[in-house]
């Protein structure tokens, strides 16, 4: 699955396991968890893609002492990491006894396939209901200091992409434009990258207008703006 499907899935899983545990995980980290395990592309070639970081052996422990760490928002994470292992085997296959055997296991739809688009691009529709009823939205209509976190998963986003495409000799403007599934994707990363873009203008305008104002009484990153 592409960076699209992972991170809005992580967004709708984690948020609503949040919302379960009463557990307020931020916006930031619900996009980021279901993207994390794809940041093996960065240790390239120490890291093979899609191997250690691929298997449950290691994300399960990882897990564990996420959730005994930092309580019920750890897990509400984990489940966001670990959710990339589910969307990965639908579309395709994961290693999932990695280094201890190379057995792939997964429903493996297919990447390109419509079933990928859909799971993608529905994901990306469902992440903006469920913004809408948990507040998440104002991050990025008014200016709150918390919407600059939002820069993280667009820097793992953006440069996911950009890295992927370079170690795999695509272009990406090629690449992203390809085929009509492609298209829809590529469309609904440019959305999301964009809510996100737009959440940290939100974030920086509220840190000039701290620094402007210094001595405000209710600055705008005080106001509530977010329930799990
Ligand atoms: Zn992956």
């Amino acid at each position: 699955m592409f960076l699209l499907g992972h991170s809005c899935w992580s967004y709708l899983i984690s948020k609503l396991t949040g919302r379960k545990l009463q557990a307020n995980l931020s916006a930031w980290l619900a996009f980021l968890s279901g993207i994390l395990p794809d940041f093996d592309i960065y240790f390239r070639p120490i890291l093979a893609h899609h191997t250690w970081t691929h298997s449950i052996l290691i994300l399960l422990p990882i897990s564990l002492i996420l959730s005994i760490r930092f309580g019920r928002v750890g897990i509400a994470f984990s489940i966001g990491i670990l959710s990339h292992l589910l969307t990965d085997s639908l579309v395709g296959t994961i290693p999932v006894l990695y280094p201890f055997s190379d057995q792939t296991i997964g429903l493996n739809l297919g990447i390109p396939s419509i079933a990928d688009t859909t799971l993608e691009t529905g994901a990306l529709f469902a992440v903006l209901l469920l913004a809408y009823n948990n507040k998440d939205y104002l991050l990025i209509t008014r200016p709150n200091k918390k919407s600059l976190w939002l820069i993280v998963p667009l820097y793992a986003l953006l440069t996911l992409s950009v890295l992927f495409a370079g170690d795999n000799g695509i272009s990406l403007a090629n690449f992203a434009f390809s085929r009509k599934a492609f298209t829809l994707i590529t469309i609904g990363h440019v959305i999301l990258a964009g809510l996100l873009a737009l959440g940290v203008v939100q974030g920086t305008r509220a840190v000039i207008s701290e620094v402007r104002h210094p001595n405000s009484p209710r600055t705008p990153s005080q106001i509530p703006t977010t329930k799990p």
